[in-house]
């Protein structure tokens, strides 16, 4: 039997555990649902045991517990591969809109349903089912690279605990990869790879003026309005490319490279559609790059909200005392949140007109981007074996949201993979999560392959 026959023959063993694992409400934002967060590690834990993991621990941290396990390589001088996740899943109350109990999963043809069966649980389990069945296809009785889990419990909580943890166990997670099974693929149709998500800071900026509003026939056109010059400096954020004004805010930033571009190309995106979804009859951003390029690999300032002087009811005919605006920036891979936060400090100084005061405080030190690199060995083998397992082009995509990925590549100094089956439609952190079972198996043939390629790619890597 080949790895694909393995997978499809355990398919219902597989469902009946993930089902378990899901009825598990392992909320971690919610202090009332704590102890089912320790109990799904428990779980967990014990489900990789069974799966033959020499080595399955609890991780405490001062939150959440986490899930260690390891399968060491026959060969000791195999690469080591760490596979992250987490445990831990977003609220979900039935008077949310959900048509089932999130916490008892339903099964309905190739779905199913539930808290967690996409984010991030089906796909955390189907690492245990590929690495199965990679072993007894082979008749082997250890993996041909060493493979670590790391499966946290306080990821869908900003993991907070996440990176002290990281650093306490370094030497436990020293790895030649970190694989991250926490992303989506364009499509069921269309597999891909998500090979980046962009960072964030943001801020709020303040502009003083007179230490009370004044009256606009008394002190209007004589001293300098807090209002307009707010209205200034945001305009003055872009300049007429749409490119973003803050000095040296793209010097560091990496620029996409022409591969990465042809294949976004390929991607049938429906910009009519997408606009739909967005209710903009319109798309707009910097000159020189596509749709999909300005929310993946460039980085951009928003206004997400500004107010001054009287917003209410009828007239009021002052000079505002004050006036605020608040703004974030996506970051692209390069770019230090710190450096950036620097920039648009100074974008600000420049531009607060005498007699006015200005202020910016920003949300905490910002997230920074991360990416794969496209040409590393091992994001070649990830790909190749996802090609092997769909049977078709695996093309790249970026996401927006940021994890901890940036701080597991940093700590551990390791290079980033994404493997993952999750869809767009699977309905994550909304009612009526679900998953398409066929595609948590070609994740679990996806994993068996990868880690087969690296394997083979040992001896030519030294
Ligand atoms: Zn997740």
């Amino acid at each position: 039997m080949d790895v694909r026959g393995y997978v499809e023959r355990h398919r219902g063993e597989f469902v009946a555990a993930l089902k378990e694992w899901v009825a598990i409400p392992s909320v971690s934002a919610d202090p009332g649902h704590h102890g089912d967060v320790r109990r799904s590690a428990e779980w967990l834990r014990d489900h990789l045991a069974a799966t033959g993991f020499p080595t399955a621990e609890i991780w405490e941290t001062d939150g959440m517990p986490a899930v260690f396990a390891e399968w060491p390589a026959a060969d000791p001088g195999a690469p080591v591969v760490l596979v992250y996740g987490h445990h831990d899943v977003q609220p979900a109350r039935a008077a949310d809109g959900w048509h089932t109990d999130p916490f008892v999963p339903e099964e309905r043809g190739d779905r199913l349903i539930g808290r967690g069966a996409s984010d991030d649980k089906g796909q955390v389990l189907f690492h245990a089912l590929g690495v199965r069945a990679l072993l007894e296809t082979a008749g082997a009785s250890a993996p041909p690279v060493t493979v670590r889990m790391l499966v946290e419990g306080e990821e869908e909580s900003g993991s907070p605990h996440f990176p002290d943890l990281l650093r306490r166990h370094r030497d436990r997670l020293a790895c030649d990869a970190v694989v991250i099974s926490d992303t989506t693929m364009w499509s069921a149709d269309v597999p891909s790879m998500c090979v980046g998500m962009r960072g964030l800071t943001d801020c709020e900026i303040s502009v003083f003026g007179p230490e009370t509003d004044v009256h606009s026939g008394s002190f209007g056109g004589a001293v300098p309005n807090p209002a307009r010059a707010m209205a200034d400096l945001l305009a003055g954020l872009h300049d007429e490319r749409g490119r973003v004004a803050v000095p040296g805010f793209y010097d560091d930033a990496a620029a996409v490279s022409d591969e990465e571009r042809a294949l976004i190309a390929k991607l049938p995106f429906d910009e009519a559609a997408w606009l739909r979804t967005a209710g903009s009859p319109a798309a707009a951003g910097e000159a020189g790059y596509s749709t999909l390029e300005r929310i993946w690999v460039r980085p951009t300032a928003e206004i997400n909200g500004m107010w001054s002087g009287h917003t209410g009811a009828g007239t009021k005919t002052i000079v505002p005392r004050s006036a605020h605006a608040k703004v974030s920036f996506r970051l692209v891979p390069g770019q230090e949140p710190a450096r950036v936060q620097q920039g648009v400090r100074a974008f600000v100084a420049e531009r607060v007109p005498e007699g006015l005061r200005a202020e910016v405080e920003f949300g905490g030190p910002g997230v920074r981007a991360c990416a794969s690199d496209l040409s590393s060995p091992v994001l070649r083998a990830a790909r190749a074996a996802m090609e092997q397992a769909f049977g078709t082009e695996v093309l790249f995509t970026r996401e927006g949201g940021s994890g901890p990925e940036a701080d597991i590549a940093d700590i551990l100094g390791a290079p980033l993979v994404f493997l993952a089956v999750g869809l767009d439609e699977d309905r994550i952190h909304a009612p009526d999560e679900k998953v398409e079972i066929p595609l948590l198996l070609k994740g679990a043939e996806s994993a068996a392959y990868l880690w087969e390629r690296l394997g083979r790619q040992a001896p030519q890597a030294g």
